[in-house]
């Protein structure tokens, strides 16, 4: 089994490589771990080898972990920037506005409107991204692609949100050249509304299985997981 450090150290290799193997400009790829059902000390073990960015999924589970490292490594706490990556429910949003720097899953105006009203003065605006169902499944989350636009245009009037970008989860795909295709789509939106003259600069899309697709397709920041943590529990 190989330790956190060596899968963190590796995932930084492959992101290098595949910056330069697409033509991407050094370093315009970020790295977010997501830390959903992984243990405290596999955070504290990739913290201790550099990474500040953790996602979570599940609000409890992150609460949780947000207050035994307050009591137990305040360092470690005050330094780590918080991205909620999960499915948004309308009850969670105090919540979430209050301990996250960034959300990756806002899917309605109503759910960006709750998070601007409920972000605390004493912080900066919550960075947020839009969940865009490029797949179009009914099961899946995020916004049609047919909403972007608008919901886009909404969060700019929201006071207390940065809009910053798009996020998917696209529909898994064995094959690199169809994980393209899908990691492509959600370029087009994005590169659409930038043409609206919407300032975005984060296009979150990437995890352990397709990451080196959505790479090469633009994406500037990629949720890994199990590649770096293991299997979840
Ligand atoms: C779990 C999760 C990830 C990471 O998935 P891996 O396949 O373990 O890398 C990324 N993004 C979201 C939204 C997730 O829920």
């Amino acid at each position: 089994m190989t330790s956190v450090a060596d899968n963190l150290a590796n995932i930084k290799k492959l992101i290098t490589v595949y910056e330069q193997q697409y033509g991407r400009e050094s370093g315009a790829v970020q790295l977010l771990a997501a830390s959903k059902s992984q243990p405290l000390e596999k955070i504290l073990a990739a913290y201790q080898a550099g990474q500040r960015r953790f996602g979570e999924n599940y609000l409890q589970e992150a609460l949780k972990k947000m207050s035994d490292l307050a009591a137990n490594h305040p360092g470690v706490a005050s330094s780590i920037e918080w991205h909620f990556i999960g499915p948004m429910q309308r009850n969670k949003t105090r919540k979430i506005a209050e301990h996250f720097a960034w959300v990756h899953s806002v899917d309605s105006d109503i759910i960006a409107k709750r998070l601007s009203e409920q972000r605390p003065a004493h912080l900066p605006p919550l960075n947020i991204c839009i969940e865009v169902n490029i797949s179009n499944q009914a099961t899946k989350s995020g916004v049609p692609l047919a909403h972007v636009l608008s919901l886009a245009k909404e969060c700019l009037t929201l006071p207390r949100l940065t809009l910053r970008g798009l996020m998917a989860i696209p529909a898994f795909h064995p094959d690199f050249n169809q994980q393209r295709q899908e990691c492509h789509q959600l370029f087009l939106v994005w590169q659409a509304l930038r043409d609206q003259e919407i300032a975005l600069d984060t296009l979150s899309l990437g995890m352990s299985s397709d990451f080196e697709a959505a790479i090469a397709e633009g994406s500037t920041l990629v949720r890994i997981g199990s590649a770096i943590f293991g299997q979840r529990a």
